[in-house]
């Protein structure tokens, strides 16, 4: 039985097959158990992965009831950690793990669901960042692949809401926050507003989380346009990255999508913000619109990144596009006759789109929004 006592989290590991490690409140983060790992979500909702014998990665979300044997596992290894670890670190154990009960972590859900409406998605490189709903759901909702908002009304917090909401957010993570280096304006499109509106908004974030960076979901068809003086007046206010969902350089295949825009409208929108001293996340969807489109997307997709003034504070982001069977999208293609690839031919795509993204000079990475956790 080993421990690690950090500043900003603590590690247990009873033996060679298991690994724990907690927040400072002491609720659990991940657990290693022989081959599994299992994550944590904020409203405690248990998340496994795991691969076995080079197979394909496999992943879920336990019921309440599997979570709650898991965490009673968990629970146990703790008690083992208090009774045989040195007395600094088992004093640790004792005051903040401990008392984490499965009965008490399950409770987090209720806490959780004070606190936030249901976070449907973040960029990978937010997982870990402080999500502050300065509005719920997406200004547009119409694009036909996406339901991360479906039924959900596009609804922004006045001032006073949102103080009272970022403190609550502060209170619920607790000593959780020593992990957790940025904010993250949620939801859908949060930058959609005007400016008169993001400025209280900007404000309440710095009031009560000083120094965060602050990173943000935009689309460039809804709500306000904003020019290079705006994103610089936000990018003082601590604007770092913004992610915009490009999807596709090819115009043809977006509006088969049903997003509005085009290659060159984003182009002009990405060299606004990298005036501004504002980087972008350009999230990328590999496979959407099937074999039929394959060759095209790529092409304009690559034509359009390399036409923007991109760098190495720049991300693309090349996520395995997902079909859900009762979505408009999947009607389209079947009517449209597009055969959709296969996972291997999506993956070999997305590793030539990767060389072909770095070799333009800026950073391309993996988005399985599978992995989505927070
Ligand atoms: S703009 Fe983004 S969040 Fe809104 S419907 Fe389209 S893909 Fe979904």
């Amino acid at each position: 039985m080993r421990a690690e006592c950090r500043q900003a989290s603590t590690l247990l590991h009873p033996d060679s097959g298991h690994v724990l490690s907690f927040d400072r409140e002491g609720r659990l983060y991940t657990f290693y158990d022989d081959g599994v790992l299992y994550k944590r979500a904020l409203d405690s909702s248990l998340h496994w992965r795991r691969r076995e014998d080079g197979g394909p990665r496999e992943r879920g979300v336990l019921s309440r009831e599997e979570a709650r044997t898991v965490y009673e596992k968990v629970h146990h290894f703790v008690e083992r950690g208090v009774r045989e670890l040195e007395p600094d670190c088992s004093a640790r154990f004792r005051q903040e793990v401990l008392p984490w009960t499965p009965e008490r972590l399950l409770a987090e859900k209720e806490r959780f669901d004070a606190v936030y409406r249901p976070i449907a998605i973040l960029p990978p490189d937010q997982y870990f960042s402080v999500v502050v709903q300065a509005t719920e759901g997406c200004t547009w909702n119409k694009c036909t692949f996406c339901s991360f908002y479906q039924g959900r009304p596009f609804s922004v917090k006045n001032p006073q809401q949102l103080k009272e909401h970022a403190l609550a957010v502060r209170d619920f993570l607790g000593k959780q926050l020593l992990l957790r280096k940025s904010v993250f304006l949620g939801d859908g499109n949060a930058l959609a507003l005007s400016r008169s509106r993001l400025l209280p908004i900007f404000e309440a974030v710095r009031e009560v989380f000083p120094g965060y960076p602050i990173y943000s979901f935009v689309d460039l068809y809804t709500g306000e346009r904003h020019d290079p003086a705006d994103w610089g007046e936000l990018r003082s206010l601590g604007l770092r990255r913004v992610y915009v969902g490009m999807e596709t350089g090819l115009d043809e295949l977006l509006a088969f999508l049903n997003k509005p825009g085009s290659a060159a409208e984003l182009t002009a929108f990405v060299e606004s913000l990298k005036a501004a001293g504002v980087s972008v996340g350009l999230i990328v969807m590999v496979g959407v619109g099937g074999r039929e489109y394959a060759a095209r997307h790529a092409e304009a997709t690559i034509d359009a990144l390399a036409r923007m003034p991109l760098d190495q504070d720049d991300l693309v982001y090349l996520s395995p596009f997902i079909e859900h069977p009762d979505s408009q999208y999947a009607l389209d293609r079947q009517q449209a006759g597009l055969h959709p690839m296969s996972s291997e031919e999506a993956e070999a795509e997305l590793q030539r789109l990767a060389l072909q993204i770095r070799a333009l000079g800026t950073r391309a990475a993996r988005y399985d929004i599978r992995e989505f956790i927070y």
